[in-house]
Order: structure tokens, then sequence, then C-alpha cells
């Protein structure tokens, strides 16, 4: 991103920085009992912690080996806390199942013991496309005993998104439903020859697939957990970036060190406590805080199957007495559509504490809060590349409505500027500039899957560059001030452009095809598209209606644009590429930024 578009990114957020400071004034006080119980009770307290000591918060394994699901299961049993209630899952029908920490064990232990009899151990890559069902969670924490490499996918892709990352990610082996094989995996499987099983939760006798239920029926209950490496990989998050295919963002299990700190600090998971994250493990933050940090500290997590629904999740955190909730801005903003009156039908009163990422809370929505469950949403940060969260308002610090909080003791972060290959640090508070986080963290992505150039560019004068632009003030609070790039974020979801108009150009009638994001109040932006059409298409509504079905049908509603315009040209460079950041600007009337590269004006 130029300087000049950099410039014009920050004075057009320039407002919201003025709203930000009048929220600063309302600053959020924690009572003294608030302090003393939280994890972190002060800020003193951040001197003693930082990375070795949270190491020592877990068991490990004999020869300095470490294994995320030895730490969220297997550990639990043997320190005699096995009958804790771990998962308690909640059917879209409404049927409830309840498992155990000695229940979950015994699950991924079988899980385990049929990849292995499958042939699948160290390093085998386990991708699962499947909706918040209890095989999904059995699936993630077996592969990983079985030293595999786990990776979902958001069961609401469509085949070419599911394709183009088990491609990259060069899946072994598939657990998914019967209906989404059919539809996503089977009209191309033959052209994926590393995919050597695909495991079925839903029907038997489907043609290449095994039938889950009743081969585990038949497996050994018993395994031995693969004494994995802190640096071996375990997890494969896919990523979108601003050009080319989507990213395989890799993770090793010494990230548990992270996801287990920043569980017990920043969520303040307590040991009695009953968790609800509401992220799909498709989305790092399901798998990172919707599986992994609630079960390395032994408390009880909460799993809906079903999508969003103001009255059924008030009545989730009701009924089911949640304590600590962690959920994300777009459904936040959807319970404040839904009107503080149906939040006030349900007793609420053992929310202790809740807390919010994945793009900007704005200040208001924490005041919202505030006013309707007595408590404030702690906002946090990061992205698929951190693993773990990084900055965060913690249960002690006071919160400043619309800030992200403070980085996580043992978290060294910056704003800095970038030149070239040069790194300045930006001191002075409320100005706009880079986030950069000093590399070495445990949960840092170790590499893009197959792509060291795009990873070694992610490091600059000994910073990890995030990509998004803040501001630190003065008592060190950050505040974000937006992407610096062009991707799309919609409702927690990272959507690439080239991946929605490289299925766009699919379309007989289409010649080319750019993507960008409008703001939406509900999914924070949504996707639109321009195209422009192959000689001799006339353009017309039934054309254009019949390009939003096509795009539907091949990305998924969760992706796929929701306008579509036909336009004679698009913008571009001399180089020829397509210019999304000037499309964006014009359709927002935000300053056009530095127009020396256009070639052709539309
Ligand atoms: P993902 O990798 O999908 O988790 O997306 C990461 C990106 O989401 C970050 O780089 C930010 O742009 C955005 N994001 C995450 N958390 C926050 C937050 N608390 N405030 C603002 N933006 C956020």
């Amino acid at each position: 991103m130029s300087d000049r578009a950099k410039t014009a990114v920050a004075s057009a957020r320039f407002g919201m920085g003025l709203e930000e400071s009048r929220a600063a004034s309302r600053t959020i006080r924690k009572s003294a009992a608030d302090r003393a119980a939280a994890n972190l009770p002060h800020e003193t307290a951040r001197l003693t912690l930082g990375w070795e000591v949270y190491r020592r918060w877990l068991d490990g394994l004999p020869g300095g080996c470490l294994n995320i699901a030895h730490e969220a299961i297997d550990r639990h049993v043997a320190h005699g806390r096995g009958g804790r209630e771990a998962l308690r899952w909640l059917a879209k029908t409404g049927d409830r199942r309840s498992y155990s920490y000695a229940d979950l064990k015994a699950h991924t232990d079988r899980f385990a013991r049929l990849l292995s009899d499958l042939g699948h151990g160290r390093g085998a890559r386990v991708f699962a496309l499947l909706g918040r069902v209890p095989e999904l969670y059995v699936a993630a924490l077996g592969a990983l005993k079985a030293g595999g490499v786990f990776s979902p996918l958001y069961s609401a892709f469509g085949p070419e998104p599911v394709r183009a990352r088990m491609t990259i990610g060069e899946a072994d082996i598939l657990i998914t439903t019967a209906a989404d094989y059919a539809k996503k995996v089977a009209p191309w499987r033959a052209e994926l020859p590393s995919l050597r099983h695909v495991l079925i939760v839903d029907g038997a006798g489907i043609d290449g697939t095994i039938d889950l239920a009743a081969t585990l029926a038949l497996t050994e209950p018993a395994f031995e957990l693969v004494a994995t490496r802190p640096e071996d990989m375990a997890l494969l998050h896919f990523t979108s970036g601003t050009t080319g295919r989507p990213k395989g963002a890799i993770h090793v299990h010494e990230a548990v060190v992270a996801h287990h700190a920043t569980g017990r600090l920043v969520l303040d998971l307590h040991d009695d406590d009953i968790f609800w994250c509401t992220a799909d493990p498709g989305w790092v933050t399901g798998t990172s805080y919707g599986i992994i940090a609630p079960l390395t500290n032994g408390v009880t997590m909460v799993i809906d199957e079903a999508d969003f629904d103001a009255e059924r999740w008030y009545e989730i955190l009701e009924r089911e007495r949640v304590t600590v909730w962690y959920t994300a801005p777009t459904a936040i903003r959807l319970l404040i559509k839904a009107g503080a009156e149906l939040a006030g039908r349900h007793d609420l009163s053992r929310l202790r504490f809740m807390a919010s990422v994945g793009e900007p809370l704005n200040a208001e929505a924490v005041l919202w809060s505030q006013d309707v469950f007595g408590r404030p949403f702690h906002d946090n940060w990061w992205q698929t590349e951190t693993g773990g969260i990084m900055i965060a308002n913690f249960a002690a610090l006071d919160v400043k409505p619309g800030s992200m909080g403070k980085p996580l003791p043992g978290v060294e972060a910056a704003i800095v500027t970038v030149d070239g290959e040069e790194v300045a640090l930006v001191e002075t508070p409320m100005t706009v500039g880079q986030l950069a986080l000093r590399p070495g963290w445990p949960a840092m992505f170790r590499g893009y899957l197959h792509e060291e150039a795009r990873y070694a560019a992610c490091f600059k004068g000994g910073w990890y560059l995030t990509g998004d632009l803040a501001m630190r003030d003065a008592d060190g609070y950050y505040w974000f001030v937006g992407r610096a790039d062009d991707v799309i974020k919609s409702s927690g979801h990272l959507i690439g452009p080239f991946e929605v108009e490289s299925v766009l150009m699919e379309h007989a009638a289409v010649a080319e095809a750019a993507v960008i994001g409008v703001p939406d109040e509900r999914a924070g932006e949504v996707v639109k598209a321009f195209v422009t059409l192959k000689h001799g298409v006339e353009p017309s509504e039934t054309l254009r209606k019949d390009l939003l079905g096509h795009a539907r049908k091949r990305l998924g509603a969760a992706i796929a644009p929701r306008q579509i315009e036909i336009r004679p040209e698009l913008p571009r460079t001399r180089s020829g590429k397509i210019m999304r950041r000037l499309l964006r600007a014009r359709e927002l009337g935000l300053p056009e930024g530095d127009l020396s590269t256009l070639e052709t004006v539309a």
C-alpha cells in the first residue's frame, strides 16, 4: 500500500478516531472485587509473567515433547479430573449431549487409533468439512493425538473453496457428511490423489468412502498418543490474501502455550467456568478458543450447532448458565438490533466475563453491553497468523470503549512505519502506523504452506508486520484503524477478492471481474462485484441474477457477492492489475489516492 493510500485510509477514519476519543472519556472502571477475582489482577502482575512462566502451566511430555491434545484432554484425566464435563453440545433439533473429559479421551483415542489403522500417522493432513457437531471436535483432537495436522474448513464453503484448500493442503483424509461429499468433493476427488480416505459421519455404502460410526465401532479403543515435538506442525488454517490463492498458515504444537495462557489471562477462565465461544472452528477463533483454550484450562465448553438467533442465544446463556462468553462484533450488532428488551427477559446474572474479536468493536457496542448486561464486552485483537490473542482488554483493566486494550504480557507490540526495508517506531501517541509484533511467541505461524517468499515478506526490521493500521494512546491502549490491504471482512470471514473473481470469471458471459467490500450494518462488510462482459453479450437483469446465483452456488452464501454491477470497463494499472482500491474509493466517496499508475478510466 502506498503512503498516499495509507494517509487516505487514516484521514478517512479520522472521524472514527474522534468518536473513540469521545468514548475514551467514558472509561469503564473495574471494581476492586473484579480486580481481585481476575487471573491477571493488576498491571504490576504483568512484570512477572511471560512465555517461560506460561510454558510451566502445562504438563508437557517426556523428552521435551508437547502435544495439544494431551494438554487439552489426557492430562486432566491423569490428574483425576476425568469426571468433569468437558463438552456440552446443543443440537439444532433441541437434542443435547454431554461429554466428560474421560469420555472425550475415549472418543479421541479411538479416532486416533482409526487414523493410525488406516495408515495416517505423523504429519497426515486431516481435513474436516463439518458443521459444529461432536464428530468435528473428536476429529480435531484425535488427529492431533495421532500426530496429524488438523485443517478445519468452514461448512458453508461451496465446492471451489473446499477444493482449493484441500489441494493446497494436500489433504490425506477428509471427514464430512454424505451431502457435502456428494456436492462439494466427489466431482473432483479423482484430481486429488493425496486424498486416500473420506470418512462420512452420516452415511453408509457411499462409493469410495468409509462409514465413520460403523468403522469406529470395530476399532480398538486404546491408543498411545504420539509424542510430538513442540515445533511439529499441528494446525493448518487458511486465510485469504489480496492476490493469489488462499494461504495456509502453519501452526505447531507449541502454540498451545499461547492458547492456554490467553484462555487464562485474557478470557479469565477459572476452573468452574461454563464457557461459550460462538465461533465456528472453520475460522481460527473457533479452533484456538472454541476447542483448545477452554479444554486446556479444564472448563466446560458449550457448543451450539445452530446459526445465530438472538432469542436462542439468550436462552442458551441463561439455561446453560454460561459464565464466560466469547463472540464477535457481527453477532453483537445483531443483538443490539434485536433490542435490549429481549435481553431483559432473560436471567443473565451468571455471565461474568464477555469478550469480542474479529472486527473493530465500536465504542457504542461496548457501552450498550454495559447498559444491558451490566458489564462490558472486552474487545481483543489477533489474527490467523498470530495463532492466539495478542492485544486485549483484560478482566482487571479499565475498558476504554473502542480500544482493543493492551498487549498480553510477553507480547511486544509497536506502531511502526515501513519504508522499503526500513521500519521505524512511531512513538507519538494516537498516530497511525502499522501494528507490528516482535517475532518469537509460541503461537506465531511458522509459514504459509509452500509460500516461503510470502511468509518472509511479513517480517521486516526484526518485526512481524500485521497488515493492520492502528494507534497507541499515552496509556498504552491500542486503537484499530483499518486493514492495510483490500481483503474483505464479512461476518468474521476474511474474503480474498481473487477467489470470488475467479468463480465469476468461470461464467460464460464474464470477461473480467473485480470485487470489493462495502460497509454493511450487520456483516461489517459485504462483497460487491463489478464485472465486464464478453464481446457480444448484452447486459440484462436476467444475466445479473444468473451471475448472483452462479456465485452463490459455487462459493456458498457467506462468500458470494451480495451485489453485482455490470460495467463496460474496469479501472486497471499499466501493468494490467485491476484497481480495486479505486473502485472502492469511488463506491464509498473516499479520496481516490494515487492514480499515477491508472491506465484505463472506467
Ligand atoms: P483473521 O485472520 O480472520 O482472524 O482476521 C484477522 C484480522 O481481523 C485482523 O488482522 C484485523 O484486521 C481483524 N481483527 C481481528 N480482531 C480485531 C479487533 N479486535 N479489532 C479490529 N480488527 C480486528
